[in-house]
């Protein structure tokens, strides 16, 4: 017997079982089903006498037998009815599904201890779908007080996989197999943690002895499951710290310098020196950056990129800067255009509306490297885009590009370049943890000075005269406003209708030649977008009607004024980041969420925590608890999805442990080959057995 057997080598499951369970649930293997826990514990501590139950019991177990089984015709079908007795009384089991296997299996006249959910009509008990044993098998088994439920199908149940047969496969599989468990962690680990050797979480959690071991069960399989994670992830990084070779930026050069003394706007903040440093750290060694840039919006992370591109182009190399849209590859070129004037760097931008003509141009001088740098958007990653040299590569909004886009820029060059992710999501720290633990992770946690809160409120829909009224004194004042609509995908063509109604009436509180007004939508010609979003960075018009394309980036200081329409409807993350439009300049800014009266809890949660924080990390931890991992962005490549028993919101505390103790255990013994950290060698292996990982190291 191995753990890796298929589960038909547990006593009792057939071919067809083991094939059910395996399309329905993903178990293959005996390990699969041992990894497999319940997510619930029943009482079976209490028997009942069928006279004493009340209509208000929930869940009961009797033991007695049954006496008669019927089919009964119903409007659809027909269901199964057994009628049982005790000494007591006289109660009915029902089937609605399944019926003809159960049929077969129910044995008459025989005690039987049974378990379910207790209805109660017409002055009659019943309970459907019961849990059924035979009292001669249930003496024999393994006597749990608190009864394992495992999550199931529908497919399973109506084909006779119930759960009670599910807990029989673990019970057998545990006594088939007991001896042959091995421990993962070592010593050490375990006596530091105070963790339950592996065989006993296993018992506890599939069958636990009391309250108190389940959770010493639990807490230990946990922190086993994260601590391997996170070895693979301390791994990646520690590999990809001493084995990827890097083009090293040995100098920091004249024009870095120059541009450091003459040409900085403003000084910079604590938090973007520090990053800085980190990074020109990273470049100077032999090693290959890899890092990732946590900083809220309007942290400054454009001038950070820009410093850090100066520094391959001191050295020789290229750079380039891609966004997820066309407007903000735009505004970075602009950006970086004016700040780089007279400094002999030469800088272009590649979209896909750039012309065959100019394109050429580019190709051309791209490869023989009389080009700097080059910003841009998707369309960096053509075949037909090749540097001469590119020393770094900065990705900004990180979310929007996956893993094997990233893997494409690399696979243009003889060594990878440096890369640096630019991400203005905040991540919370536990995430960041599992999703980008490969990864090494500077954060801009200090907005530059100056900066004024953005002023939140919440008003409904009927409000919208005083909005209005509001928008008006802010543009006597001078200042611009955005106003947003939301455009999801699937309700996209009333969204567009919301969109022109919208624009629409405020044309009409907002006269030209008064007010000029600016409309920005995902349906225009990019060139039309184009023109519209200038006209508004020039202030030639006020007042900017819009969908979610201005949520990344878009950079108009004089903007103080955020108006979000049917804001229930957008996430947490997606507000703030539109919110982040405003407050760039030196005025008083404000963000004004419209809603409908009609709002969901969650969607109160989402505006009230608008209201009250303008912190992305907490907005981020907000979003986490309310949607849970699997759907904040960058998480789907990740395992955390995947997670069997922990869950890193409210395990927090535990991977913080073991992703120090996988820190330290690596540190100690980067292969592995210390005698004591055997069971975890052993572990590792037969976890990444068909991962990359492993074979990077081997
Ligand atoms: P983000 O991190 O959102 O990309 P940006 O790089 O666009 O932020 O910076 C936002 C604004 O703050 C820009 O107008 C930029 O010029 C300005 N800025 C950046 N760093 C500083 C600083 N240290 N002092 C003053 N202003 C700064
Ligand atoms: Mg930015």
């Amino acid at each position: 017997m191995n753990l890796d057997y298929p589960i038909t080598y547990i006593k009792g499951v057939s071919v067809q079982r083991a094939a059910l369970l395996y399309t329905e649930l993903g178990i293959k293997t005996c390990n699969d089903l041992l990894n497999f826990y319940p997510f619930r514990y029943i009482d079976k501590t209490t028997f009942y006498a069928i006279k004493d139950l009340q209509p208000s019991t929930a869940e009961v177990q009797i033991v007695g037998k049954i006496t008669r089984v019927k089919s009964v015709a119903q409007k659809r079908g027909s269901r199964l009815v057994a009628t049982f007795q005790d000494a007591t009384g006289t109660m009915e089991l029902v089937w609605f599904k399944g019926q003809k296997w159960i049929k077969d299996a129910l044995k008459i006249n025989e005690p039987y201890v049974v378990y379910g959910k207790l209805n109660h009509y017409n002055g009659n008990f019943s309970i459907p779908h019961p849990d059924l044993e035979l009292v001669k098998d249930y003496k024999k088994k393994l006597q749990s007080k608190m009864q394992p439920v495992y999550h199931s199908t529908e497919k399973l149940v109506n084909s006779g996989v119930s759960n009670k047969m599910i807990r029989g496969y673990v019970q057998n599989l545990i006594q088939q197999a007991f001896d042959i468990i091995t421990e993962s962690l070592s010593k050490d680990i375990l006596e530091e943690y105070k963790l339950m050797p592996k065989r006993e979480a296993l018992l506890n959690a599939h069958f636990p002895k009391n309250q108190e071991s389940l959770a010493k069960a639990q807490s230990r399989l946990k922190f086993e499951e994260l601590f391997f994670i996170q070895l693979q992830l301390v791994r990646k990084k520690l590999i990809n710290k001493t084995k990827i070779k890097g083009f090293v930026f040995e100098n920091v050069g004249p024009i870095f310098n120059n541009f450091y003394s003459e040409k900085l706007p403003f000084d910079l903040t604590n938090a973007q020196k520090r990053v800085l440093k980190e990074i020109r750290k990273d470049v100077a060694s032999a090693a290959h950056m890899n890092r990732l840039l946590q900083g809220d919006v309007g942290s400054g992370k454009t001038i950070v990129a820009i410093l850090s591109m100066l520094l391959a182009i001191d050295n020789g190399y290229q750079a380039t800067i891609m966004a997820p849209t066309e407007i903000l590859a735009n505004q970075h070129f602009t950006a970086v255009s004016e700040l780089l004037e007279g400094l002999n760097v030469k800088v272009d931008i590649l979209t896909g509306s750039v012309k065959t003509k100019k394109r050429r141009e580019i190709h051309q001088n791209l490869e023989d490297g009389t080009l700097h740098i080059l910003v841009g958007t998707h369309a960096l990653l053509e075949d037909k885009v090749v540097f001469k040299n590119l020393g770094i590569a900065i990705i900004d909004e990180q979310h929007r590009f996956g893993v094997k886009q990233r893997a494409k820029l690399w696979a243009k060059n003889t060594l990878p370049p440096h890369i640096l992710v630019m991400t203005a999501t905040p991540i919370p720290r536990t995430l960041a943890m599992s999703v980008y633990g490969d990864l090494d992770i500077s954060v801009i946690d200090e907005l530059p000075p100056g900066r004024k809160e953005v002023k939140t409120v919440h008003r409904f829909d009927s409000n919208r005269l005083s909005v209005f009224k509001f928008m008006k004194d802010e543009i006597d004042k001078g200042r611009q406003v955005y106003l947003v609509y939301p455009l999801i995908e699937e309700s996209e063509a009333m969204d567009y209708k919301d969109l022109m109604d919208g624009y629409e009436s405020v044309a009409r509180e907002f006269p030209s030649p008064k007010y000029q007004i600016s409309i920005v939508h995902g349906k225009m010609k990019p060139a039309d977008k184009e023109f519209e979003m200038q006209r508004f960075v020039k202030g030639e018009t006020q007042i900017m009607v819009a969908t979610t394309v201005i949520e990344v980036g878009v950079n108009v200081p004089n903007a103080s004024v955020m108006i979000i329409e049917s804001s229930e409807r957008f996430g947490l993350s997606q507000l703030h980041q539109l919110r982040g439009r405003v407050g760039r300049g030196a005025d008083q800014s404000y963000c004004i969420l419209l809603s409908s009266y009609k709002l969901s809890e969650e969607a109160k949660t989402r505006l009230k925590t608008m209201v009250d924080t303008t912190d992305g990390f907490k907005i981020a931890e907000v979003d986490l608890k309310l949607r849970g991992p699997g759907n904040i962005m960058g998480t789907q490549q990740s395992g955390v999805l995947n997670l069997k028993i922990a869950d890193v919101v409210k395990d927090s505390k535990i991977l913080v442990a073991a992703r120090n103790t996988a820190i330290s255990v690596l540190q100690d013994d980067s292969n592995l080959s210390k005698e004591e950290n055997l069971p975890i060698k052993q572990a590792y292996i037969k976890m990444t057995k068909s991962s990359k990982i492993w074979s990077n190291i081997s």
